[in-house]
């Protein structure tokens, strides 16, 4: 982009001491990944957007349902309609708000297998998930090749982030060895406000510029697990400034995580789902829409193809991965899938 259109695009934020024109040219230079585009991915990766940074790489595994309005900001009816991939759907709305800088979407589970292809040139990456199984993957690879990176985490009214950079703060299994007890409230079952998702996705998002700026800039980087609660207004600071002696991240540099133990292939996801892991069984829709048609109602995309058949509802990506809507059963949803798209 020339010159002109830059400043005056962003010249609110030039104009900002922080940032000036030179940061505003780190900024276009910087890479970041937004590791689920849910509630919080979906904030951060807009105000990132709209800052000018000039490549997002928007990972997402879901495809959009009307309960993720409230909150999902990045969405509207028509992509739950059509039932896009989040990262897509991120992509397209992204795109008609700044579309010179690149939007990178992939719909895809960040697994083991994968994690180096999705993120080895990234920057800065920035937690938008809702587990702390994809979160701990993330810290691994994060430490293990010496990336910045973001935790950042909503549920209720509660917020909680953390800036990690390895080798000079704590990381997550510092502060977190397991995953933590008041964690594993979900948003499915404890609900969530939106505002609260966009006072952590604020914050984070300012981390993050403070990350790709460099220099001066982290000297600013807070190093503290920061916590709120929009409802009580309690806040919470817990320091983080060092590794954690023994940290079997930091110190013993055991990724198990990495490493894929125990990663299961069949996985609860949500309520009332469970999410076949297969990303090597390559999908031909039309050809599958044909087969499907004769046991319950079928419609398909160009990105997902789904499938109902009293009381199951199934969305099958084109890698082969599904995500079986019905049965908190691995077992059912196992042999579902292996009836009606293979074993
Ligand atoms: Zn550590």
């Amino acid at each position: 982009m020339e010159k002109e259109k830059i400043e005056q695009r962003y010249s609110r934020q030039i104009l900002f001491r922080g940032i000036g024109a030179e940061g505003q040219r780190r900024l276009a230079a910087g890479r970041l990944a937004v590791v689920g585009c849910g509630a919080t991915g979906s904030a951060v990766a807009s105000l990132l957007a709209r800052s000018g940074v000039g490549t997002l790489r928007i990972i997402d595994r879901d495809y959009v349902e009307p309960s993720n309005l409230q909150r999902q900001s990045l969405f509207d009816e028509r992509d739950a309609a059509e039932s896009l991939p989040k990262a897509i759907a991120a992509g397209r709305k992204i795109s008609a708000f700044n579309s010179e800088i690149s939007v990178e979407a992939r719909v895809a589970d960040l697994v083991p297998g994968n994690i180096e292809d999705l993120l080895e040139d990234m920057d800065v990456i920035l937690d938008g998930t809702d587990n702390f199984e994809t979160r701990y993957l993330m810290n691994d690879y994060a430490v293990k090749s010496h990336r910045p990176w973001i935790y950042a985490a909503a549920v209720g009214s509660y917020g909680v982030t953390l800036n990690i950079l390895p080798g000079k703060t704590a990381c997550l299994a510092c502060i977190f060895p397991d995953t933590p007890r008041g964690m594993v409230e979900t948003c499915e079952t404890s609900g969530i406000l939106n505002t609260v998702v966009n006072v952590v996705a604020a914050v984070a998002a300012t981390e993050a510029i403070k990350m790709l700026l460099g220099g001066e800039a982290l000297r600013q980087l807070r190093q503290t697990l920061w916590s709120l609660d929009v409802w009580t207004n309690e806040q919470a600071e817990i320091a983080a400034t060092k590794p954690r002696a023994g940290c079997r991240a930091c110190a013993e540099r055991d990724f198990i995580h990495l490493a894929g133990a125990g990663r299961p292939h069949v996985t609860l996801c949500g309520r009332n789902s469970v999410q076949i892991h297969e990303m090597a069984r390559p999908i031909d829709f039309a050809e599958m829409q044909r087969r499907l048609e004769t046991h319950g109602i079928v419609r398909h995309n160009e990105f997902v193809l789904k499938f109902w058949r009293e009381p199951y509802e199934m969305t099958l990506f084109p890698d082969g991965r599904a995500i079986i809507k019905g049965t908190t059963d691995a077992g059912v949803a196992r042999s579902l899938y292996a009836r009606f798209v293979g074993s």
